[in-house]
């Protein structure tokens, strides 16, 4: 069995995967995908439930997605997962796509049923439940700093931060026109006026030390969506000399136990979490959407705490 198969394995896939057992069924969709921890926190969840399916990951490029979603059906597959760089285009490829989804718009879970593809958003209520289980606080008490605004993972987030009518939400992106489109769409979530606190309920900041800092001095939460970190040779996307020790850093990245934005929170005296919790609760809730039927959060939790120590 591979560890990562292709559209051309998607093209043969009886062959390719002759003799696997139990099938492959569900997968990560993705574009690097090959870090993706997904697999082992599914397959333990399926191996608890007896259910005789099995999860992997696909890499795809952007150009292929439409091919590769258009193919599960007939090849047996009850669902997916779409993580960097699809969930946005993966929208518009669904037959149908839930009210919470289209709201967010974008796509991070997919449904097989019968021939069509129905898609769903868990990555915005995943965070939520992730900043509670790492910090023991509501997003929606909180001012939070989303870097990385232009991407899925920061729609889906900043979309969260709407809907939960956090305290304020400041957009960041290397791309400021994203953030200021993002801005734009949430607007009407942020009119009623905000408990305390100097400045708008909803800004965007651009990508600047100084004009971070001081959006940091009026922030509890920064939440790292964007994919700096990733790789190893990556530096931290923010440098320790801007953040503060009040803050709380959630970095959505989780392909190392301190994140570079973690150490550097570190330095800042700051406390900090890696995207562990949160690739945990997005997959649980997938799982539930997938089987109708309750996660076994602690195995998942398990399965992802070995693999990350034997990385
Ligand atoms: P995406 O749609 O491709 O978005 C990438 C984001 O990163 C964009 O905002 C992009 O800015 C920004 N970016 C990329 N390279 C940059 C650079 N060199 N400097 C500054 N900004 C840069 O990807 P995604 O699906 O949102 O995923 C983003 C990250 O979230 C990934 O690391 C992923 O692993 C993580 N994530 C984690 C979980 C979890 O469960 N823990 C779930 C979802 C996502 P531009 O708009 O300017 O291009």
């Amino acid at each position: 069995m591979k560890e990562v198969y292709t559209l051309e394995d998607l093209r043969t896939w009886s062959e390719v995967t002759a003799g696997i057992e139990p099938p492959l069924r569900l997968a990560v969709i993705g574009d690097p995908v090959a870090h993706s921890a997904s697999p082992p926190m599914h397959n333990a969840a399926l191996e608890k439930c007896g259910i005789a399916a099995r999860y992997t990951r696909l890499h795809i490029k952007a150009e292929e997605l439409g091919e590769a979603l258009r193919s599960l059906p007939k090849l047996g597959f009850l669902g997916v997962n779409c993580t960097i760089p699809h969930k946005a285009l993966a929208l518009g490829l669904m037959d149908r796509v839930d009210d919470h989804a289209r709201r967010i718009g974008v796509v991070n879970t997919v449904v097989v049923e019968g021939d069509q593809l129905v898609g769903f958003n868990t990555d915005g209520p995943g965070l939520v439940r992730a900043v509670r289980s790492e910090f023991g606080v509501d997003l929606r008490d909180l001012r939070v700093v989303v870097l990385g605004a232009g991407g899925g993972a920061g729609r889906a987030i900043a979309m969260q931060c709407g809907i939960e009518q956090c305290e304020r939400l400041v957009l960041v992106n290397r791309t400021l026109d994203k953030a200021r489109e993002l801005a734009a769409e949430l607007a009407p979530m942020f009119r009623a006026p905000r408990v305390y606190g100097p400045g708008d309920r909803l800004e965007v900041a651009p990508w600047e030390d100084g004009a971070l800092r001081a959006q940091f001095e009026h922030a509890d939460l920064i939440i790292n969506c964007t994919s700096v970190g990733m790789k190893r040779a990556d530096v931290s996307p923010l440098p320790s000399s801007i953040l503060q020790p009040h803050l709380m850093i959630y970095d959505t990245i989780y392909t190392a136990s301190r994140t570079k934005l973690m150490l550097a929170a570190d330095e800042a005296g700051a406390r900090s979490a890696n995207g562990l919790s949160m690739l945990l609760h997005q997959g649980a809730l997938a799982f539930e959407i997938w089987f109708d039927r309750e996660a076994p959060l602690d195995v998942m939790k398990a399965a992802l705490e070995q693999n990350a120590a034997a990385r």
